[in-house]
This record gives structure tokens, sequence and C-alpha cells, in this order.
């Protein structure tokens, strides 16, 4: 096995094939409305990140029975994971979460997954999100956007949070055993390979359950975009993303799902994406480059649990 794909943790997880839908709630987050920031992370775009979206005025059970209609008969599948994906969805008071996650609690929906920012996480959510859990018998995710544990770079998309706040959220979702997937971008203009290897060491060490990973593209209308249009930032090329990928993959522990080795972006709404090539063949080369040299997932994971003692055991 090269790495631990999300597709066949869906199937030994759930005996079958399993597929997100997206749903979108009437939120924002704490980077654009003013709490934290106003002008959002420098490469985030009006509509965040849900490019396959329905509107958010329509309910979250509209969403699921839309997207399924829309989904099943293409992807065969029966079951499916409730994805609140725009934007920060614990941005909003714990007993309005609460009535949307439950609203997505249908028969075929066998889990939850909540995506925020980790500055948007406390115990109270936590406890929602537990107590859904508990009695709708779904199994919950929470997905954070992290990008990067490089906290100077962090600064400079304007993110808005550290590495410290990450790190918090995913200590307390260990309290409360809410699984955890952390969203990287492996190729944010300021990061090095030490900073991919250390995304891998940071992530394994708190246990982090599933990764999600992306390589950046530029969204039209951003500060990015600006950025990118005036030389200010460059893009490593894609034979140096698949590097990345591939030394990311080798360093985390071999226990972590990897949802994703590449996200997707509809061309049309930016400047740059993967390199102009479909994200399905970027992956397929990653593969092929592994199964080629023989590497595969955690095969440097050795550094945890006191390496250099070892011996003495
Ligand atoms: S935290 Fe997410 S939604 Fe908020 S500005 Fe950044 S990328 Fe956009």
């Amino acid at each position: 096995m090269l790495y631990h794909s999300y597709s066949s943790y869906l199937r030994q997880r759930y005996g079958e094939k399993v597929y997100k839908l997206p749903i979108s709630l009437p939120v924002t987050c704490p980077n654009r409305d003013g709490s934290c920031g106003t002008n959002g992370c420098v490469f985030c775009g009006e509509i965040g990140a849900g490019y396959e979206n329905l509107p958010a005025s329509m309910t979250v059970g509209m969403q699921i029975e839309a997207n399924k209609t829309h989904i099943a008969p293409k992807y065969k599948a029966n079951k499916y994971i409730a994805y609140f994906q725009n934007f920060s969805n614990t941005y909003q008071p714990p007993n309005v979460l609460q009535e949307y996650l439950a609203q997505a609690c249908l028969p075929d929906v066998v889990g939850i997954a909540v995506a925020t920012r980790p500055d948007c996480v406390s115990d109270e959510y936590l406890a929602v999100m537990a107590n859904i859990r508990d009695i709708y018998k779904v199994d919950v995710f929470l997905e954070m956007g992290l990008q990067t544990v490089n906290y100077r770079s962090l600064t400079k998309v304007n993110r808005g949070h550290t590495l410290a706040e990450f790190i918090d959220a995913q200590l307390r979702a260990k309290k409360y055993s809410v699984e955890t997937c952390a969203h990287i971008i492996l190729n944010l203009p300021w990061d090095e390979d030490i900073d991919v290897v250390e995304n891998a060491k940071i992530l394994s060490a708190l246990e982090v359950e599933q990764v999600k990973l992306h390589a950046l593209y530029i969204v039209k209308n951003t500060v990015m975009a600006e950025w990118y249009k005036r030389g200010e930032v460059t893009l490593v090329s894609k034979e140096e993303y698949i590097e990345r990928v591939i030394t990311f993959l080798e360093y985390i522990s071999p226990n972590i799902v990897v949802q994703r080795l590449i996200g997707r972006a509809p061309e049309a709404n930016t400047l740059f994406t993967n390199w102009q090539t479909g994200w399905w063949k970027i992956r397929e080369e990653i593969e092929q480059l592994m199964a080629k040299r023989e590497t595969f997932q955690g095969r440097r994971c050795d550094y945890l649990n006191g390496k250099e003692v070892r011996k003495f055991l």
C-alpha cells in the first residue's frame, strides 16, 4: 500500500462506497467579518471553498437530497457523509450549530464532517459534536484549516491564527474523541522542504486522524492574485509539488488517512490551478513515482516516542 487512501478507509469502515455531500450554511468567518480580520486569508476568494455548494438559503435536508439526486447515480454510493464545508461552520452559537447538525442526521448519512478554523473550536462546540454522535449514532469529524505549521507563513497569508490555536483545538478534540482532519497547503510560497517535513511530524505527533493536501491555487480578485500578477510570489513547479507530497507521505504516521493529495478548483475562478493539469493526473504521477521508488507512507516516520533512547530498551 503506497498510502492510506480515503476511499479504502471508507470502504473498510463502512463496508461500501461512501460519498461526501457538501452543505453550505449561512455563516462567515472571523477573518472576514472584522472579528480578527476583514480581508480574509490572502488566497481566499469571495465564495470561500464552496465551488460545488448549493445556496445556503436551502435547508440542510434539501441540500442533502438535491446533492444525492445528482451524485448517487454518478458515483453509485448509498451512504453519505454530510460535509459542512464552506467558511467557518462553528462560527455561530453552539445551539444553532447543534440544530443544523441534527438536521443532517438522515437515515443514509453515516458521518458528519464540520469544517472550520482552529480558533473557532472550543469545548462547547466539541461537546455539541460529541452529543450529535452519541444521540444519532453517526461519526463526527472536525476538519480544520491549518495550511502550514510554519507560523511565519501563517502571518504572511493573514491567517489570523498561528500554530498554537491548532494545537489547542486538536488536543481538545482528543478529549471529546472527535476525529480530526487537517487541511494543508504544501506549497505556500514561503515554505521550504523543512516545513513540509515539519508539517508531517507535527500532525503525526498530535495524532491527527486524517489529512487533506492542497496545492495553492491563485483565486482571481484576491490579495494573492495581486502578488502573483506583480511577480511578488512564485510557485514551485509541478515536479517540486510532487516531491513535496511524497516527502510528506514518507514522514507522516502510517495511521493517518489521506483524504486528498491535491485539491481542485474551477479554472474560471482562478489565475492558476494545479499547473493546468487535471488533479487526477497529478495524483497518478505521485502514485507512479512512489511505486517506482518503492517508497510508502510512514517510511521515515521514526521520530516519535524517544528515537534516541530506543537503543537502551
Ligand atoms: S479562514 Fe477560511 S473562510 Fe476564513 S478567510 Fe481564511 S480561507 Fe477564507
